[in-house]
């Protein structure tokens, strides 16, 4: 096994991630590539957490929107993420993957709660721990609980999966001319108001000095190259 840059990664996928082509839901195709490359992963040595949105489902401000009460709604989103948790728990126990989905929210039936002290004797296990149900609390964010959950675990990076290869000083959708930072402290994301996580989520990195590195997960073979210590994507990280 050769040398990993990374030992434990908590992993931020977006709900809609697990959409691939479809516009709603989970496209099983795409939740085995995930799969497959968190396993990949996994078997080079790494130790893995996972924490999935739910915007594939429910958001609750959507909801809110369409007349709900926001925070009943914020708690149907929280659901859906426990939702995508189980649906990747299954995902990578078809690979051969150890996988424990643990809920913010108790929902003993059909998942473990989150209790950090066992949360990080699953990882030391080789256990893949997926971290559902975000923070608990309306309001948040699943960025929110990565940042939270990475921090607690002690994670020695946050990575977040989007579909932009890394953090740019403008849209790139929209400028030709947009360019890619590939490394940046905290106080720099804040002071260029990029959008990089919420405001919660992102003060929270900064706070605990977490290095986040933000990458395109539709390009397969990026997570290992990260682990490998390629610099893919931006890193975001406070400067020494
Ligand atoms: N949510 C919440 N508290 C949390 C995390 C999530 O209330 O700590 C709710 C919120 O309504 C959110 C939804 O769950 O919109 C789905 O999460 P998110 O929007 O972060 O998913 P993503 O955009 O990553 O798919």
């Amino acid at each position: 096994m050769s040398e990993l840059a990374h030992r434990r990664i908590l992993l931020k996928l977006s709900g809609e991630a697990l959409m691939g082509s479809e516009d709603y839901g989970i496209d099983p195709a795409m939740i085995n590539r995930i799969a497959g490359e968190v396993m990949e992963a996994r078997q080079a040595g790494a130790e893995v957490a996972l924490v999935i949105g739910g915007g594939n489902i429910f958001r609750g401000a959507g909801l809110a929107a369409g007349g709900m009460d926001r925070v009943t709604g914020d708690q149907m989103g929280m659901l859906a993420t426990v939702i995508n948790a189980l649906a990747m728990q299954d995902a990578l126990e078809k690979l051969g993957g150890k996988v424990r989905v643990m809920s913010a929210i108790k929902i003993n039936d059909v998942c473990e709660d989150y209790i950090r002290r066992r949360a990080v004797r699953h990882l030391e296990k080789g256990r893949i721990a997926i971290f559902a149900a975000g923070t608990g609390n309306p309001f948040f964010t699943t960025d929110s609980a990565a940042a939270l959950r990475a921090i607690e675990i002690n994670a020695d990076l946050l990575l977040k999966a989007t579909k932009v290869d890394g953090v740019y000083d403008k849209d790139p959708k929209k400028f030709s001319d947009a360019v890619r930072f590939e490394e940046l402290d905290h106080n720099e994301v804040i002071a260029r108001d990029l959008q990089v996580m919420d405001t919660a989520a992102f003060a929270l990195c900064r706070d605990h000095g977490i290095p986040l590195r933000v990458y395109d997960m539709s390009v397969p073979g990026n997570l290992m190259a990260i682990l490998r210590g390629e610099p893919i994507g931006t890193l975001v990280r406070a400067r020494r």
